[in-house]
């Protein structure tokens, strides 16, 4: 992982490069900000980066056998923790790290952003539940202890101390209080109030910013050759979450159906067709109860993206082409008289299936009332 593969933050980068290249990299530091923001992307990248042999340009080489070494998660100075569950049977020996390390090696390769839902799910735990025990703190211990094998120092990145469970924390407390002379912590957060504050007040912190939907959009042309106006269409509603995106991008059918969805209930609504807007609401509520929910959200912006297309202000739209497309004709018929009742109506149907309700009639009540709004607020001329 090199600096030039992170996404946006080159401050923080800037920093980081700043503090090696000084030979100040603080012993214990702590990356934060919010999930889908590539933190654990950046230690690896700055662990790197301190060991190459090479540095090129402000960047590790990518071909000294240090960077080798990291680009296989091989590195003999470089460790690892995050959190995991106990699969021990010996009450006396609880799971470590190392326990799980070819899914860790595979979660790493696979995912290059962290996604905390990716490692649970490559986990197989049914528990769900998720922590770094005390015993592994022995091992970071004991890790720690040993001098470095080939280079000047150690560094052990922990994913998400936040889940370290109060043993382990105490016993990290004293390690990163009376650090070793070659060892450099870097903790990687996301959510830092969660983290004990004796360790959050021991370590040099960064707060991570969200990357711009411009660069996210960017990223999107870069890696699956979109187009760029589709690109920003996915990108901005991720809020800065590379990962979000990304899941758009492999489900990308499902923008499309989620479109022709919401097509098929404006039809219908603009009709006050009550036989096909019953169909549309059952055929919505088959949906798995996630996917009825996203489809939700994407209804509640696509309301909103179709006022905003009235105001001919494209730099404010994120509408893919094909949604474009359709908003030449639709767009008027979303104004100042129905936006904010109609946004609220899908919201609220949000609410009410995820709280539970029986989806079928949510949906048709729903579907009554957009019909209404539509039809109350049609436009005084048709383009
Ligand atoms: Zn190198």
């Amino acid at each position: 992982m090199k600096f030039s593969d992170i996404l946006g933050n080159e401050r923080a980068i800037a920093q980081l490069r700043n503090l090696i290249d000084a030979n100040r990299l603080p012993h214990a530091l702590l990356l934060h900000g919010e999930p889908g923001i590539p933190k654990l992307a950046l230690a690896r990248a700055a662990a790197q980066y301190l060991h190459c042999t090479n540095r090129t340009d402000g960047d590790s080489c990518g071909v000294c056998p240090a960077c080798r070494q990291h680009q296989s998660l091989n590195h003999t100075d470089t460790f690892f923790s995050f959190p995991y569950y106990n699969k021990s049977k010996d009450s006396t020996k609880t799971s470590v790290c190392d326990d799980f390390i070819d899914e860790w090696r595979e979660f790493l390769n696979t995912c290059p952003i962290e996604d905390y839902e990716k490692w649970l799910s490559l986990l197989k735990n049914e528990n769900r539940q998720l922590r770094i025990l005390a015993r592994e703190s022995n091992m970071i211990l004991r890790k720690m202890s040993l001098s470095a094998y080939t280079s000047r120092y150690k560094v052990h990145i922990m994913w998400l101390p936040e889940k370290m469970n109060d043993d382990c924390a105490n016993k990290l407390l004293k390690l990163i209080e009376e650090p070793y002379d070659d060892c450099k912590f870097i903790l990687v957060s996301d959510n830092i109030k969660e983290v004990l504050g004796t360790i959050v007040s021991r370590t040099q912190r960064i707060e991570l910013a969200k990357p711009s939907a411009q660069t996210i959009a960017q990223h999107l042309v870069d890696h699956y050759g979109i187009d760029p106006q589709d690109a920003l269409a996915i990108a901005a509603p991720a809020n800065g979450n590379v990962n979000q995106a990304e899941h758009m991008m492999e489900t990308d059918n499902e923008i499309e159906e989620f479109h022709e969805t919401f097509v098929g209930l404006m039809r219908s609504a603009y009709l006050y067709d009550t036989v096909k807007l019953k169909a549309w609401a059952d055929e919505v509520a088959n949906f798995k109860r996630e996917k009825t929910r996203r489809f939700l959200k994407y209804a509640a912006r696509q309301v909103r993206e179709n006022f905003i297309y009235n105001l001919h202000q494209p730099t404010l739209n994120y509408l893919t082409r094909q949604e474009q497309q359709f908003s030449t004709r639709f767009a008027p018929f979303i104004n100042e008289r129905n936006v904010q009742t109609l946004h609220n109506e899908f919201s609220r149907a949000d609410r009410d299936v995820q709280g539970n309700a029986n989806a079928r009639l949510v949906l048709f009540d729903m579907a009554l009332t957009v019909s209404y709004l539509i039809h109350y607020a049609k436009p005084q001329t048709t383009r």
